[in-house]
This record gives structure tokens, sequence and C-alpha cells, in this order.
């Protein structure tokens, strides 16, 4: 044993190596001197189980580079969204479309005139450049945008509804991802949340019921990630709006989601679109950029003028404002729905591929990976893919999936290798087969589908048999 730490090379004569001269170039010394302390004192820990080999010094410098690669490269990684969740969260939710990525690249790399009126040479509003726009789309008679809509929903209720009562339905009182939860938004703006009806039923009486002289805001919420079936009523937006325009009290309506294109006309889900929203009435509506729109992250609020202006001077609002890359975006999305070009969002191109194109493409994928190896089964199945991002949770849309079976392996490590991979894959996972559902991986990234497969193939015939 005592020969063993004998072996370990110290820091200082590490250092001397001339090849640490070539990583300089790379990385300061400071870095490379801190990992080669904290790898010594690693081989320190585990000395009773290194191998005499393990101590030569080509091998410590190779480990040393690969720690130093390792810890130096950005960790927030490109990952293939193989599930056929086409708003997945965790994946980071809406892709943006090229016109939008070039955007968002521009504005990084120059200036611009993010607050200048270039017509006048005065200060501008960030907000003028996305306001007309949705208003135009939306049928609003005024809009604003803050970072995401939780942020939206907090904003509103401060400004409509905090030292009042504001009346929401119990079947409506939502949780969403991240621990957002409606009644704590209240709490949080300081409005009193008074909770009507039951959780499958609510009537337009049991809003009557509870209006007082307290009460600010009637408060409609997309339930969004969930539904109650079976005995069930709830108010419609118009018949919220009638009450609304009796009692003279605003009417709010977060719709989640908040889709510009109807995807009810191609069959999809059953959800109203904002314009249909703004229609019925309803005086302040807001929604999520990132969902089904298919933008940056961002909250959307519309509605009637003289509450948007309330709302636009909040001092909330400006601890709320988005960044020029969001306006970028944004603007870049909206302009494709003003010009109709909808299958140029990635999120709405992936939601309206058909069966006949996803069976084509999972039979290319497929071939593909056959082509690599035969010690893997590959076989393309029909499926269903998923909206996500708490959007439409009932919808099930037709697709085909690619299944590997591992021969090798179990499916647990298999997952775990293909988060591994150079280039990390998250599958969908059934009973015995690793799924790759087509619907949301593009065609660009089938060659690193194989590559990553090849890996994975490769590791688990030759080291762990
Ligand atoms: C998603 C959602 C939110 C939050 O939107 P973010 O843009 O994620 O902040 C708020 N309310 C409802 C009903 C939602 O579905």
């Amino acid at each position: 044993m005592n020969e063993k730490y004998r072996m370990l090379p110290a820091v200082g004569k590490l250092l001397q190596h001339p090849t640490i001269k070539e990583w300089q170039k790379e990385y300061p010394l400071s870095k490379i001197s801190q990992a080669a302390a904290k790898l010594i004192d690693e081989m320190r820990d585990r000395i009773a189980e290194l191998l005499p080999e393990e101590f030569e010094q080509e091998a410590v410098l190779n480990k040393l580079k690969a720690n130093l690669d390792n810890e130096l490269e950005p960790n927030l990684k490109r990952v293939i969204n193989a599930t056929g969740v086409v708003l997945h969260t965790n994946l980071g939710r809406a892709l943006l479309s090229e016109d939008a990525v070039n955007m968002v690249a521009q504005v990084a790399r120059s200036y611009n005139n993010l607050e200048l009126n270039l017509d006048t040479g005065k200060r501008g509003s960030r907000y003028s450049h996305v306001e007309e726009l949705i208003c135009e789309l939306t049928g609003a008679e005024a809009a604003l945008v803050v970072n995401n809509n939780a942020s939206a929903v907090l904003l509103v209720l401060r400004e409509l509804g905090s030292g009042g009562e504001v009346i929401v339905s119990r079947g409506e009182l939502v949780e969403i991802g991240g621990s957002f939860r409606v009644s704590e938004v209240m709490k949080e703006s300081k409005a009193q949340l008074v909770e009507v009806g039951t959780t499958n039923k609510t009537h337009l009486y049991d809003y009557e019921d509870h209006v007082t002289e307290h009460t600010k805001l009637l408060m409609k919420v997309h339930t969004s990630n969930y539904r109650i079936v079976g005995f069930t009523k709830s108010v419609e937006s118009e018949e919220l709006v009638s009450l609304g325009r009796k009692t003279d009290i605003p009417v709010y309506e977060d719709l989640g989601s908040g889709m510009l294109y109807d995807l009810k006309s191609i069959g999809v889900g059953d959800e109203p679109t904002v314009q249909e929203v703004v229609k019925a009435g309803v005086d302040v509506v807001s929604f999520s950029g990132d969902k089904l729109l298919g933008g940056p992250q961002a909250g959307i609020i519309v509605g009637r003028k003289k509450y948007i202006d309330r709302i636009k001077k909040n001092q909330l609002n400006r601890a709320l404002r988005v960044d020029k890359f969001t306006v970028a975006a944004l603007q870049a999305t909206l302009l494709h729905y003003v010009k109709e070009e909808y299958t140029k969002i990635p999120t709405l191109r992936m939601i309206m591929g058909t069966e006949d194109s996803m069976l084509e493409k999972a039979n290319l994928l497929a071939e593909q990976i056959k082509a690599v190896s035969n010690s893997i089964e590959v076989e393309v199945q029909p499926g269903f893919s998923q909206i996500g991002g708490g959007a439409l949770p009932l919808e099930q849309m037709p697709t085909y999936v690619v299944a590997l079976s591992f021969a090798d392996t179990t499916i647990a490590r298999a997952v775990e290798l293909m988060r591994e991979a150079s280039y990390p894959i998250m599958p969908r996972v059934s009973k015995e087969q690793i799924l790759l559902d087509v619907r949301t991986i593009a065609d660009e990234e089938f060659s690193e589908v194989v590559i990553s497969i090849k890996e994975i193939i490769e590791k688990t015939t030759t080291r762990e048999v």
C-alpha cells in the first residue's frame, strides 16, 4: 500500500509536463492546477482499487484532460426529443422557427432599435415591436408582454384584484408544473380568493351569489393540464362576461396555453383560440408564449385598453419586463401567424404532421439504424404522440415509433446510456422496448440518433457482456 502512495504523482511535477503548455492555449493554468489537485485527491481516496497502470503519467494526464474537457464544456446541451411530447417542459418547451432564431442572434450580436423610434429619433417602447401584431392577431384593443404567463397572472391579479375579492370556480383552482398554484398566486397578489361551486360543477348562479361590494374580479382559469370528465358543468366565458357587464366587474381569463392557430380546424383538441375568447368579451386574457403559440418564453396579456393601461403602469410590470431576445423571437413568431406561414413554426409543424408522414419518417430512421448493426432489433410500430406543456392533456395524436430492443442490456440501462450518449436522446419507454417517436425528432437529427445508438451497442456488447 505504501508503495502505491509513493506512485501518486505530485501536482507540481505533473504541471511541468510539456503537454500542459499546449493545454494552456485552451484553459488557464490555475484551472488545470486545480483539476490536477482534485484528480490526485480522488486517486488517493480510491487507492486500494487502482491498477498499477493507472498511476502512469500518460494515464493520469489523459484522465486530467478528460476531466477538464468535461468540467469546462457547457452543461446545457442539445437533447434529441424522442418522447413524442411536442411541448416538453423538461426539454425546454417550444422550439423557435428559423426566422426567430436568426432574429435572436441578430439582436444579440448588434445594437438595435429596441427602445428607439427610428422615425422620430426619440425614445421608443420595447413593447411596440410586438403589441400591434398581438392586437391584430387576437382582435384585442391592447396588449402587454411579460416574462411568462405565471408572472402575467400575478401582475393581473395584483393590479385588478388586490385589496378585494376575486371569484374563481373550485373546478379551476389549478396547480401547474413548478408548484404554481392559482390559490397561492392569489395570496401573493394580496387578493382574497373566493372559491365557488364544487369540483365537478359550477353554475353561473354560484358566481352571482358571491358577488359583493368587495368583488374586484371574476376569474376563469383554463384547466390546462387536467380534465374533469363525467357529471360536470363549468361556466362559459360568454356567461361570465354577461355577469361581469351586469355587475360592472371585469372578467379575467387565464388561458394557459393560448392558441392563435385553430387546431380544432385540423381535428386536434377542443380549446378555444385567444381570438374566440377575446370575441366573447372577456376583459383581460393571459397566455404563454412558449406553449401552443410556439414562440419564446413569455406571458402575453391582451384585452380592453383601460385595463391593460392600468396593468402597464403597475410597478411590478417593470420587474417582469422581457428582454430583447424575447421581443425578437416573439416578433418573428407572430409574423409567421400574420403571414399564415404556420408550418414554419416548429410546434405547429410537429402537431400537424400526418400519420402517413410519420410512417415514412419512422421507416427511414429504422433503415438507418438497421444499417449500423444487426445486434439490435428494430421495428416500426404505431403509437400516439402528445402535445404536452400542460396543453390538451387528452389529445392523442396517431404517430409511428421506432421500437428498439438491445440484446445484452436492461431497458433501464439502455435508457441511461441514451442520456449519456454523444447526442443525448430522451426516448419513450414501453414494457419491453425503447420507443423513438419520430414526430419530435428532426430529419437532421437522424444521423445523430444513429451515432448515439451505435455507441450504445458498442458499450453493451463489448464491455458489459
Ligand atoms: C402554463 C400555465 C401557466 C404558466 O405559464 P408559464 O408561461 O409557464 O409561466 C399559468 N396558468 C395556466 C392555466 C397554465 O396552463
